[in-house]
């Protein structure tokens, strides 16, 4: 059965007038739904390709002693690039599995803490020399019903962003604590902050606060956008707090009702 989709605004006058004004949305809608599909499939297309040419390029850097010298530097830009291409495929494919209906996330239990310890190891891996302290505390035990990959891919890319957005050395505090109405997570760093003009429009597909900056932390853009649909899937929102050069804070809000109880 084909679906409408009304667009419904209600305005109050006085005691009891009302204006409703009702907009039907049902072909912004399907338009909708077109572009992600479309981005999906053509992400998934472009996968084997992709696989194919990296294969040939590893092959040729094992033997790169035995080619020309002046081959082995654009052959090194090529894999750097090939690998940027490969990030981008990938974030754009889980983009659009997380965004769309039918990826109904799963409900299990979740243990939060123990995901919070694994995803700052690897936080800890990532940012090596860098020597940046990653803390993290629980001061609950509650976990979260909900899917386990999509709220792994969205913790990653927030610790993930807090170590590439921060000098070497930085503070990155994780905290996952118990509030009136649920639980929240959050993410706060000592790095270089974000200009509040930027946060209504940081969870948009490729919005960069400073676009000189990106080339350098290897990110695709889409880090954000990952995790403000992975949130909506699980009743979660998203809070930014930032300013130039004091750091950061990335809060995610879980209702009660998604929260498993402590011993689970
Ligand atoms: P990217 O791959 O560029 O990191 P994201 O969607 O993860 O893409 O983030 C969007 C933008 O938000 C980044 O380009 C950066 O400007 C800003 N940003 C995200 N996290 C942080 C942070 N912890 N500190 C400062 N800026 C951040």
């Amino acid at each position: 059965k084909p679906h409408i989709h009304l667009q419904v605004q209600i305005s109050l006058f006085g005691e009891d007038d009302r204006l409703i004004v009702a907009r039907d949305v049902t072909r912004i809608h399907q338009l909708e739904l077109m572009r992600r599909d479309f981005v999906g499939n053509v992400s998934h297309e472009m996968r084997t390709p992709l696989t194919v040419i990296r294969g040939y390029l590893e092959t040729l850097l094992e033997h790169s002693g035995e080619l020309p010298k002046k081959w082995q530097r654009p052959l090194q830009a090529m894999m750097t690039q090939s690998n940027r291409m490969e990030a981008l495929i990938t974030d754009l494919i889980l983009l659009s599995r997380i965004e769309t209906g039918n990826a109904t996330p799963d409900h299990s239990p979740i243990n939060v803490p123990v995901l919070m310890e694994q995803i700052c190891a690897d936080a800890r891996a990532l940012s090596g020399d860098a020597q940046h302290q990653i803390r993290f505390t629980a001061s609950t035990d509650h976990g979260v019903i909900g899917d386990e990959s999509q709220l792994r891919s969205a913790f990653s890319n927030l610790v993930f962003n807090a170590v590439k957005y921060t000098p070497p050395g930085g503070v990155i505090t994780v905290e996952w604590c118990e509030s009136i109405e649920g639980a929240w997570l959050s993410v706060c760093d000592s790095g270089v902050g974000i200009d509040p003009v930027h946060i209504p429009r940081l969870t948009e597909r490729f919005y960069r606060a400073d676009p000189s900056r990106h080339k350098d932390t290897g990110g695709t853009g889409l880090g954000l956008a990952i995790v403000k649909h992975a949130l909506l899937n699980h009743d979660a929102t998203l809070a930014i707090h930032s300013q130039p050069g004091e750091g950061s804070e990335f809060i995610c809000q879980f209702p009660e009702e998604r929260l498993t109880s402590p011993q689970q």
